[in-house]
């Protein structure tokens, strides 16, 4: 425990929450399976970045998180890496119709990134990713989205739209990233963001990651989180 405490630190990671997983050093160490490592190679990434080392392990295990960290950090992978884990591990789920991992994001070029990134690792195992927010055709999205797909990237508000013309249904939905949760709130889609979560089942795995953790957000994440893990890596609110 001393060690982990002084791991933790020596990496500017804190952690509240019980029963934290310790971080890890390694790739090696998420126990990923070997497509997914010679993906994570092909990045180039040799190993996990700060907030990976900690959100991973704890991600991997099934809590709901909360993570801050800065721009650059490399939050994404935090949750896209054990997105398809989770994905790979729910053969059940696969039978159903409806993305299994949804993931909201603020603006399109940030889904667009998100949707980029996300590719890259559910390639090598068909998972189908699909991106919709606006300045796309919707026609083009809602027949995307009926053809399937097991991860869709989204900004709120055109996911609300695709939602309300029943592109898709929420019902096989178990993994909810809200990504930039800061910036969604800044740029009012605090309604949006409420009404996509109470579509999604409520024994889901939930993450939020934000630069920084104003009050509005902070109500959010705990109406919304399950016993949640919070980890802050650097000096960030
Ligand atoms: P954030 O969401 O925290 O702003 P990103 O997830 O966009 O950060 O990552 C920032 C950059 O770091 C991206 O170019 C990404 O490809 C790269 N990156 C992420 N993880 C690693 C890693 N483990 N090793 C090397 N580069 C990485
Ligand atoms: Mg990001």
């Amino acid at each position: 425990e001393q060690e982990v405490a002084e791991n933790r630190k020596s990496l500017a990671i804190r952690v509240s929450g019980f029963d934290v997983p310790r971080p890890v050093k390694t790739f090696e160490d998420c126990g990923f399976a070997p497509e997914l490592m010679r993906a994570i190679a092909k990045q180039g990434y040799e190993k996990p970045t700060t907030i990976q080392c900690q959100a991973l392990p704890i991600v991997l295990s099934g809590r709901d998180v909360i993570g801050i960290a800065k721009t650059g950090s490399g939050k994404t992978a935090s949750f896209v890496l054990p997105m398809i884990v989770h994905i790979m591990d729910q053969p059940e789920l696969q039978k159903e119709e409806g993305p299994i991992g949804v993931i909201c994001a603020p603006t399109r070029e940030l889904a667009h990134q998100i949707f980029l990134e996300t590719k890259k690792f559910a390639k090598a195992y068909g998972i189908r990713t699909s991106a919709v927010y606006g300045g796309m055709s919707k026609l083009d999205q809602f027949k995307e989205l009926k053809a399937g797909c097991e991860i869709v990237v989204a900004t709120p508000g055109r996911l609300i739209d695709l939602l309300k013309m029943k592109a898709l249904t929420m019902t096989r939905a178990t993994y909810l990233v809200l990504d930039e949760a800061d910036r969604m709130f800044d740029l009012g889609f605090e309604p949006q963001i409420r009404s996509i979560v109470g579509q999604i089942r409520p024994d889901r795995q939930t993450l939020l990651f934000s630069a920084t953790m104003p009050r509005k957000v902070e109500k959010l994440a705990r109406e919304i989180l399950s016993d949640p893990i919070r980890v802050t890596v650097g000096e960030v609110g």
